[in-house]
């Protein structure tokens, strides 16, 4: 502590370059040691980071809250929100030019992800911190540093890093919270269940840039029709009772604004676990269930859409379809073969974002346009072989067409905000009236392509520099490339974008990306070691880990670099 107060003083008033004093640097607080990873160069760049590095005998976390590795998921997650509300009571905030005397932690949302800001282990607690160190113009203004760094950061640490000092029962349910929503989607699967969504859940959110519920009295809470309910036994809350989605092709139906758009969305959001009190924290998703959409004007780069596209005007290719603008179908198309390339077991589609021509031709139109003049095989001839070829299920909103009465397993109907089992109704109407009309689809789903991406085709660099950036949740900036994701739904966390970006770097520096391995194995690798060494790999700068990444899925990252536009892949 005496070592960095002279180095502030004896840097006070110099220019700003001065504080690149403090790189590499730990120092040692009585309670913990504070290591400066990265100094900025100047007060208006991207903030310093520091870590704060505790020993776990005095920060003294009990074992069972951080093993096994759900629990310190969740304790990361914990901790991290603690810190972020500490700041706001502790922290005095700007002081001086740019961003002088900010003091930040990565923010976390409605969900539980795997972090990188805080880490809990047997020997220590390291919390990664975001720090504007304090200027004006661009001389250093050691004293304020001072109040910062030997002030402040003491004040947080304790207040927010030791045991002793967090409020146990909030700690311990979002533990458990956790830890039940990863124990029901295992029990999914034994019970042949794609999903399940808890009596009582609250599924709306406030607005669509704001992911917290509705207020308790302005949503009708959820529960699930007699015939499909089903009970779950978590460790911690016991049984709990709800719908469960059984595996096949499900289809949400009902009137408009009826609350179907709102059911598919919670469902999409639940391959994730949600904090205590979301209102979804007992609603779960099989992990590899993916939301497929209509994407207009984006890139596709060699995929098979035959199963759905064939004979296009002009010859064009649709074993190894490509384009740099395609259509509402083509895009849907590629975004399916896409995600089962990816390991995708469950797709989720909503009619509000599907192409309609995508979804079904109906008796009348094939009469008008006959097959051979319509490249299009619609979803509703591909919908059953997709389950009986590859096991892969689907739920769909669709209250536009009952023509998929007679592909469905289940039917739920949506009324005022209530989930109604209408599967036998929707089965008897369908053998009353028929639809007349020719399915389409062949006999067999079709081929998945493994495609191999090309190295050469990925240049992280802008000018000379790596330059890989993410400012929100929607896109990355890849060399010069902007990789839209706005249409990717399930990326849920701009700390989630920030590592793919890393990570796609990652697989290429490392050369995982070889022009030889598929993207399933280069996806499978990123996994495995992710598992082993945690998001801290995924850093561009050696021994500088970043505090702030989240985990995505390995299906978050295909999509990504399949919107990558230079992409090119070899099959
Ligand atoms: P649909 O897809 O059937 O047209 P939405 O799911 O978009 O309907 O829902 C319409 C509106 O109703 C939205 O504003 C949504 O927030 C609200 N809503 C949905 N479910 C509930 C609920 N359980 N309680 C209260 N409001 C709800
Ligand atoms: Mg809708």
């Amino acid at each position: 502590m005496e070592k960095l107060k002279k180095i502030l003083t004896r840097i006070d008033g110099k220019g700003y370059k001065a504080y690149k004093d403090l790189q590499g640097k730990t120092f040692q607080f009585p309670d913990f040691e504070l290591e400066f990873y990265y100094v900025q160069g100047d007060p208006f760049a991207g903030p310093s980071q520091v870590a704060v590095k505790i020993d776990q005998k005095r920060a003294g976390f009990p074992e069972a809250t951080y093993k096994p590795k759900i629990r310190n998921v969740a304790l990361n997650d914990y901790l991290t929100r603690a810190l972020h509300q500490k700041i706001k009571k502790i922290c005095k905030g700007r002081r001086g030019t740019g961003k002088s005397g900010l003091v930040a932690v990565d923010n976390p949302g409605q969900e539980i992800l795997e972090r990188s800001s805080v880490r809990v282990s047997l020997q220590e607690v390291e919390a990664r911190l975001f720090l504007g160190l304090p200027a004006r113009g661009r001389r250093v203004l050691g004293r304020q540093a001072e109040e910062m760094l030997l002030e402040e950061i003491p004040q947080l640490v304790e207040a927010a890093l030791f045991f002793k000092s967090l409020d146990r029962n909030p700690l311990v349910k979002h533990i458990q919270v956790a830890e039940d929503q990863d124990a029901m989607r295992k029990e999914l699967k034994e019970k042949g269940l794609i999903a399940f969504i808890a009596n009582g859940s609250i599924l709306p959110r406030r607005s669509g840039i704001d992911q917290r519920p509705l207020p308790q009295k302005e949503a009708v809470a959820f529960s699930s029709p007699p015939s499909l309910e089903v009970e779950l036994s978590p460790p911690h809350a016991g049984n709990i009772k709800g719908m469960g989605i059984p595996e096949g092709i499900t289809l949400i139906v009902g009137g408009g604004y009826h609350g179907k758009s709102t059911l598919l969305r919670a469902l999409e959001r639940s391959v994730y676990n949600h904090i205590p009190q979301d209102g979804r924290e007992q609603v779960v998703t099989t992990p590899g269930a993916l939301k497929i959409r209509a994407e207009d004007g984006r890139r596709v780069e060699r995929v098979n859409i035959t199963p759905f596209i064939n004979n296009l005007p002009y010859g064009q290719d649709t074993n190894s379809f490509c384009s740099d603008e395609a259509s509402g179908s083509t895009s849907q198309a590629a975004n399916i073969l896409e995600g089962l390339e990816a390991g995708a077991r469950v797709l989720l589609m909503d009619e509000d974002t599907s192409a309609t021509n995508f979804m079904i031709r109906d008796m009348r139109m094939q009469k008008l346009v006959a097959k051979n003049k319509e490249p299009i095989t619609p979803f509703i001839d591909k919908v059953q072989q997709l389950y009986t070829d590859l096991g892969v299920s689907t739920i769909l909103v669709i209250g536009g067409s009952g023509d998929y009465f007679d592909v469905a397993d289940t039917v739920i109907m949506m009324d005022e905000y209530k989930a109604r089992d209408v599967s036998i109704e929707a089965r008897s109407i369908a053998s009353e009236y028929q639809t007349m009309r020719q399915e389409e689809g062949g006999e067999k789903f079709g081929q998945v392509l493994k495609r191999k991406p090309q190295p050469e085709s990925l240049n992280p660099r802008k000018g000379k520099k790596v330059k890989i950036k993410s400012r929100s949740d929607e896109a990355i900036q890849f060399g010069t490339e902007n990789i839209d994701l706005h249409n990717v739904e399930q990326i849920v966390d701009p700390s989630q974008t920030r590592a793919i970006g890393d990570l796609i770097f990652f697989a290429l520096r490392e050369n995982l990306i070889d022009g030889k391995k598929t993207l399933g194995e280069i996806l499978e690798i990123i996994e495995q070691k992710l598992e082993d060494q945690g998001l801290e790999m995924a850093s561009p700068f050696p021994n500088q880990p970043q505090g702030n990444y989240a985990r995505p899925r390995p299906l978050e990252i295909a999509a990504a670099l399949n919107r990558l536009r230079t992409l090119r892949v070899k099959v």
